[in-house]
C-alpha cells in the first residue's frame, strides 16, 4: 500500500523511491516505506491549501472539531497495542516506553479536544458605549509540521492535535527513520472523519521532503521539532515569506543535587535522568551538577547503579533500556565520549559498547566525571547515554553552571530546603524545573525552551495559541461623520 496520504487519498511517491526501516534493536527489517522528494512534498502543500481556501474544517465550529479530536483519541486507545509495537520496531526502545508513549499521545487529543472550545474570543471593554469591540481566534492556515525520531507519534500529536483543535491544516514530515505510527495516525484521523486535504503526509528526507515546507509561499506557519542546526536552518529558509516557525530544540539538561537531598531519591532519579531512552530526549539530565561535599558518595553510588543497567530490544522483559537509533548517531556519541576524555574528563563507567549484543547499535551507560564549564561535552547535546558530572560549592555557582549553555529547555533541583529550591527554580533560565523529580509533564502544562532550545510552547493553553491568529473586529454601532476632513 501506498505511503503517503495527500488529500485524503494514498499516493505513492513520483519517482518511485522507498526507504528500508530496520529496528535499531537487531537490525531486522520492519518496512519499506515511501520516499518523498520535493514535488510530492509541493502536491501536499496545495491539498493542505485548497482544503483550507475552499474547504470546511476552518469554519468547523471549534465544540465540532473538539469533538472529533476526541474520537481520535477513542481510536488510540483501540488501537494502542498495535501503534505500541509498531513505535517499539521503528525506534527500538522498549514496548513498556511505547505504550506509556500512546496512552500520553491519546491524553494530548483529549486535552486538545477539551480545550477546542475554550477561548472561542472576547469582548473588549473600549471605554465607549458606540463600539462592539471582539477579538476573535482564528486557524492560522497551513501548517508544516515536521517531527524527530525520539518520540516520533508523541512529539507529532503535540503539533497534530492544537493544530487541527484550531481549525488549520496541515503537512506532517516525521523522521524518515521512524515513519510508521505517522502512517497509522492518518489512517485513525481519516476514520474519525477529517475531511480530505486537511490531514497529509509526506514520509522522506529532511533535505529532500521537508526543507521545501520551509520557504514554501503557501505555508504559512512551520513547527519544528529537532536539532539545533536544523532549527537555525529552517527559521533562515522561513524568513523569506515571514511564516510564523515554531521550534523546539535540544537541551543539555542540568540536575542540580545539593547535599541536603534525599540520597535514595536523588540518586534513583539522577539515573532516569540522564539514562531512560538511553538519554535520546530532549530533556535528559545530562549533567549532574553535585555539591562538593556530597560528590564522592553521591558519584559512586550513581556509578555503581549505571553499570548495573540491563540493555536489550523492545521485547526483552529484563531490558531496562534500549538501543541507540542508528549506527551514525553512535558513531556520534563515541566521537563525543572521545571528545570529552581528551579535554580532560574521568571516564567512571561505560565508554564502549556491551559485549553480545552485536546486531543493534547498543552503548553502555556511561559517567564522565571532573568536567568543567568550558568543556564540549557540558557544552555540547550528546542525546546519548553519557552523565557529566561537575561539582560546586554554593548556590550561586549551581545555578550560574547550570545556566551556562546556550540551551534552556529544562532541568532539576534535589534538595530538601523549600525556600532554597525556590530560589535556585527562579533563577534557572529554563523552560521547566521538576523539584525534586525529573521528566513529568502534563499536556495541561507549557513544554519548550529559553534560549537556543527553541521559540514558542507546545502544550497548554499557549500551545494552541501558537496556531491561532487573534483578530480584532471593531463595529462602530452609532456611526455619523467624524469631520475630520471637513
Ligand atoms: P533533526 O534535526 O536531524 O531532524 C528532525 C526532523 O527534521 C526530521 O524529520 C528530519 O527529517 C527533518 N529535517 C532535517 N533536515 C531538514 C531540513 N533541511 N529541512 C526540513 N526538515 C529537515 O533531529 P533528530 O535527530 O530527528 O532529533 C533529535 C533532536 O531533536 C535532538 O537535538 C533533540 O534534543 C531534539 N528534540 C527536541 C524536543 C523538544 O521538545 N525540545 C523533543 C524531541 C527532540
Amino acid at each position: 500500500m501506498p505511503d503517503l496520504f495527500i488529500d485524503g487519498s494514498w499516493r505513492g511517491v513520483l519517482d518511485g523511491r522507498t526507504r528500508e526501516i530496520r529496528c535499531p534493536a537487531d537490525g531486522s527489517p520492519v518496512g519499506v516505506v515511501d520516499e518523498a522528494g520535493g514535488k510530492d512534498t509541493a502536491d501536499a502543500i496545495a491539498a493542505a491549501r485548497r482544503a483550507f481556501d475552499d474547504g470546511p474544517w476552518p469554519a468547523t465550529a471549534p465544540a465540532d472539531r473538539g469533538d472529533l479530536l476526541l474520537r481520535v483519541a477513542g481510536l488510540l486507545v483501540r488501537d494502542k497495542d498495535a501503534l505500541a509495537r509498531a513505535e517499539s520496531l521503528d525506534t527500538g526502545k522498549r514496548l513498556v516506553e511505547s505504550e506509556y508513549d500512546i496512552d500520553d499521545v491519546a491524553n494530548c487529543f483529549r486535552y486538545f479536544g477539551r480545550l477546542a472550545a475554550v477561548e472561542a474570543g472576547r469582548v473588549v471593554d473600549t471605554g465607549s458605549s458606540a463600539v462592539d469591540s471582539r477579538v476573535v481566534y482564528e486557524p492560522v492556515g497551513v501548517c508544516a509540521l515536521i517531527t524527530p525520531w525520539n518520540y516520533p507519534l508523541l512529539q507529532t500529536a503535540w503539533k497534530v492535535a492544537p493544530a487541527l483543535a484550531a481549525g488549520n491544516t496541515f503537512v506532517l514530515k516525521p523522521s524518515e527513520l521512524t515513519p510508521h505510527t505517522a502512517i497509522r495516525l492518518m489512517r485513525l484521523l481519516d476514520e474519525a472523519g477529517l475531511p480530505p486535504g486537511v490531514a497529509n503526509l509526506v514520509l522522506g528526507a529532511g533535505p529532500e521532503a521537508g526543507a521545501p515546507l520551509a520557504d514554501h509561499p503557501d505555508v504559512d506557519l512551520v513547527s519544528f521539532t529537532g536539532g539545533l542546526g536544523t532549527g537555525r536552518r529552517l527559521m533562515a529558509a522561513a524568513a523569506g515569506t515571514v511564516k510564523k516557525v515554531a521550534l523546539e530544540l535540544g537541551g543539555k539538561n542540568p540536575n542540580i543535587v545539593f547535599a541536603d537531598a534525599d540520597f535514595e531519591t536523588a540518586v534513583d532519579m539522577a539515573l532516569t535522568a540522564v539514562f531512560l531512552h538511553s538519554g535520546q530526549v530532549c530533556s535528559a539530565g545530562a549533567r549532574l551538577l553535585v555539591e562538593d561535599v556530597l560528590h564522592d558518595r553521591f558519584v559512586d553510588e550513581v556509578v555503581r547503579r549505571a553499570g548495573r543497567i540491563r540493555l536489550g530490544g523492545p521485547f526483552d522483559e529484563r531490558a531496562q533500556t534500549g538501543p541507540l537509533i542508528s549506527e551514525a548517531h553512535r558513531s556520534k556519541v563515541e566521537a563525543y565520549v572521545a571528545r570529552g576524555l581528551a579535554e580532560g574528563a574521568v571516564l567512571r563507567c561505560g565508554g564502549a559498547r556491551p559485549e553480545g549484543l552485536d546486531e543493534g547499535f547498543y552503548y553502555l551507560p556511561t559517567v564522565l566525571d571532573e568536567c568543567t564549564g568550558g568543556m564540549s561535552v557540558v557544552q555540547d547535546e550528546s542525546f546519548g547515554p553519557v552523565l557529566t558530572v561537575e561539582r560546586f560549592g554554593s548556590e550561586a555557582e549551581a545555578v550560574r553552571l547550570a545556566n551556562d549553555t546556550v540551551y534552556g529547555l529544562a532541568g532539576g533541583v534535589f534538595t530538601t530546603d523549600e525556600a532554597k529550591a525556590r530560589r535556585v527554580a527562579a533563577r534557572l533560565r529554563l523552560g521547566t524545573v521538576w523539584i525534586n523529580d525529573f521528566h513529568p509533564y502534563v499536556p495541561q502544562a507549557e513544554w519548550g525552551g529559553f534560549k537556543q532550545s527553541g521559540s514558542g510552547r507546545e502544550l497548554g493553553p499557549s500551545g494552541l495559541a501558537e496556531y491561532r491568529e487573534a483578530k480584532h473586529i471593531w463595529r462602530n454601532t452609532d456611526p455619523s461623520p467624524q469631520g475630520w476632513f471637513a
